[in-house]
């Protein structure tokens, strides 16, 4: 059975009737006549004249008065005479619903289907801008025994009273919302393709009351080009009588000021309802409505990964993980003692060679300290450097001044910046979450690599347990050794040969650390890391200097963490990393919450960062609004290691075992 589909369309009073208006009117509902889709009927409320389309889909209810009480005649109507509907709209006639919509819900099972971003069409111009309240528009489709629910209060000033509470759908303006919770299906549409759009012209009604149409038009946030996949329509819609507007610019500050605006939004909206992205299906179920729980101990919710889960006291899983993890390392009482022996093995290991083991350099804190440590413990390191075309002066000023204190030899390994550029125009365009894989793998390989090549054994690291925790949640970032799945991202997207970009297969991997048995050592898990009072001593002893944000050593890294993860898929890396802290006892959680209210971004600073990033990857503003725009892509949309290679690790281990004591004899390696 094919779902019916019913509009509540209060006509616009006469004597608002603007050329404008009645333009925009017979537009709305031409669309509506226009749907590929056929199971569907409207009332038209209120009163008719000849630019209304002939059809027999439209009911005309001959009634006057205000909007709400023209909305309780058709509901009166509606039960009056039995209408036979499953699912009910709400709809103005200067609107314009998406008239490819209802075919895709034909056979779908909801209970309400809403839009988070709310989109606006500036008639006038034929802009668009959107908006992510927490609340669902007026205009949503809703399951016929909700629509018609006595629920919530009357709107302010309404004068008709036909009956004590209202029905649902005629409840005052962002209130009905309340009604829906973790029992209802909740179908959200996307982005680019919304439910419907709201049109706003310079005679409406409320831009009238307004008085200022440019203030009034700068309410609804930044005006963009249509970039909206059902509304091509819109674009070849002129107004008949131009309205004699000026329309200023929006400069930097009114942007900046609306995307912060717009992220609040998001967050307020995942705050309240908490759904589960479903691009593929181009639409996304909400689960859990309101329901939202955050971890009792740490700042992470449900919302914030989907495989987050609490205990019966209310912790969640990475705090369990976390607290289990901890213990097994704080249980050998003697870290010292450890280390001790684990250095004494890299020095006799290294006899006879120049460096005895590497150690991978940023110019942050972790790789600081792990260099300061290998001094101090009387290693002969070689440091390692991953030049990648986006270090921050800070960054090498912070590599060179600290290694030439300790007296650390620096190889500098750089990447074509054609190279990187290409790759991560790729990520951006295959719309993947962890763009930072592109040079998070390449220091592994290029660590890998440089070890070998030098005969080194044992590459030391700056992950650590104590602030780093081991994991981010499940969709914030991709696996780091998945070569794979960074050339098959390039395959697909990419245009330059990559050259001079390292590499470390699956194989070479495992040739690296089962056979010539390299080490990878995360050598801060052995000491007891204060990440403040690290920071004091490097400060103290080699002058380092804090960039003010963790791995914000690469101002693409800061841009990435900044601003495209929290605007494209609502992940704010603090959260995590606080959240870590928190475990590890070097913050209380109220701490940590003021922590976050700080704004992510330094407002000038993300200025001067959006244009240098555009400008160095070539894109201009449009274009880089366009990709992060795109429907969010899964790693796994991708060929990866994952899924083939890691599927037969202990079958291919297994096979190799008796080989392996072969090549290890012929190759001399002990
Ligand atoms: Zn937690």
């Amino acid at each position: 059975m094919k779902n019916k589909f019913l509009f509540l369309i209060p006509l616009t009073p006469k004597a608002y009737l603007t050329p404008n208006r009645s333009a925009l009117r017979a537009l709305s509902l031409q669309n509506l006549v226009n749907q590929n889709y056929d199971n569907w009927s409207a009332i038209l409320i209120g009163k008719t004249d000849e630019t209304i389309p002939k059809t027999s889909n439209f009911i005309i209810l001959d009634v006057e008065g205000t909007k709400e009480a023209k909305l309780q005649a058709a509901t009166k109507y509606i039960k009056d005479t039995n209408l036979d509907f499953d699912y009910l709209i709400r709809l103005d006639d200067d609107d314009m619903f998406n008239n490819k919509l209802l075919s895709k819900l034909a056979e779908k099972e909801f209970d309400i289907y809403i839009d988070k971003y709310h989109t606006f069409w500036d008639a006038s111009t034929g802009s668009i801008a959107q908006q992510v309240p927490y609340w669902f528009a007026n205009t949503c489709i809703h399951k016929k025994e909700h629509a018609l629910t006595a629920y919530g209060t009357f709107p302010r000033d309404t004068t008709v009273f036909t009956k004590e509470k209202p029905y649902l759908i005629e409840n005052g303006h962002g209130d009905f919302h309340k009604y829906y919770n973790q029992n209802h299906t909740i179908l959200v549409a996307e982005r680019n393709d919304p439910l419907y759009v709201r049109t706003l012209n310079p005679d409406s009604h409320s831009s009238l009351f307004t008085g200022d149409f440019v203030k009034y038009m700068n309410l609804f946030g930044i005006w963009r080009g249509n970039t909206l996949k059902n509304y091509s329509f819109l674009k070849d819609f002129k107004l008949p009588v131009l309205p004699n507007v000026q329309r200023k610019d929006q400069d930097f500050m009114f942007k900046l000021k609306n995307t912060y605006a717009m992220l609040k939004g998001l967050m307020n909206f995942q705050r309240k309802v908490i759904w589960k992205d479903q691009a593929a299906l181009q639409m996304s179920k909400v689960i859990l409505p309101y329901a939202n729980k955050e971890c009792v101990n740490c700042l992470l919710t449900n919302s914030d990964s989907e495989d987050i889960t609490f205990n019966s006291k209310g912790v969640c899983n990475y705090c369990v993980s976390y607290e289990k993890k901890h213990l097994a390392t704080k249980s050998k009482t003697d870290r010292s003692k450890d280390l001790k022996q684990l250095v004494e093995q890299i020095k006799t290991v290294g006899k006879g060679k120049q460096y005895d083991c590497i150690i991978g350099v940023s110019g942050g804190i972790d790789s600081t300290y792990v260099a300061y440590l290998s001094k101090q413990l009387g290693l002969r390191p070689l440091a390692v450097h991953l030049d990648y075309g986006w270090n921050s002066e800070l960054a090498v000023t912070n590599i060179n001044a600290t290694l030439q204190k300790l007296g650390i030899d620096l190889f500098t390994y750089v990447i074509n910046w054609e190279e990187i550029k290409d790759l991560q125009l790729a990520f951006l365009k295959a719309s993947v979450v962890d763009i930072e894989l592109i040079n998070d793998f390449a220091i592994f390989a290029a660590l890998h690599n440089e070890a070998h090549k030098r005969g080194v054994k044992y590459v030391l690291n700056g992950m650590n347990i104590e602030t780093e925790g081991e994991k981010l949640p499940k969709g914030w970032a991709h696996e780091k050794f998945d070569q794979l799945n960074i050339l098959s991202i390039h395959k697909r997207f990419g245009k330059v040969k990559l050259k001079s970009y390292p590499k470390l297969s699956y194989f070479k991997r495992y040739y690296l650390t089962v056979i010539y048995k390299l080490k990878w050592l995360p050598i801060l898990n052995y000491v007891s890391y204060n990440k403040a009072e690290v920071k004091d001593l490097m400060i103290k002893e080699l002058g380092w200097r804090d960039y003010g944000g963790k791995h914000f050593e690469s101002i693409f890294t800061r841009f990435y963490q900044a601003y495209i993860l929290p605007n494209k898929f609502h992940i704010d890396k603090r959260k995590f990393h606080l959240s870590v802290l928190i475990c590890s006892g070097q913050i209380t959680k109220e701490e940590a919450l003021i922590e976050m209210q700080k704004p992510i971004y330094d407002p000038q600073l993300l200025k001067e960062d959006y244009d240098f990033v555009l400008k160095k990857l070539g894109l201009s503003e449009s274009e880089f609004e366009a990709i992060l725009d795109l429907p969010i892509k899964d790693h796994l949309d991708y060929d990866s290691y994952i899924k083939k290679h890691y599927k037969y690790h202990a079958q291919f281990f297994k096979f190799m075992k008796p080989f392996t004591k072969i090549i290890k004899t012929l190759r001399g390696i002990k």
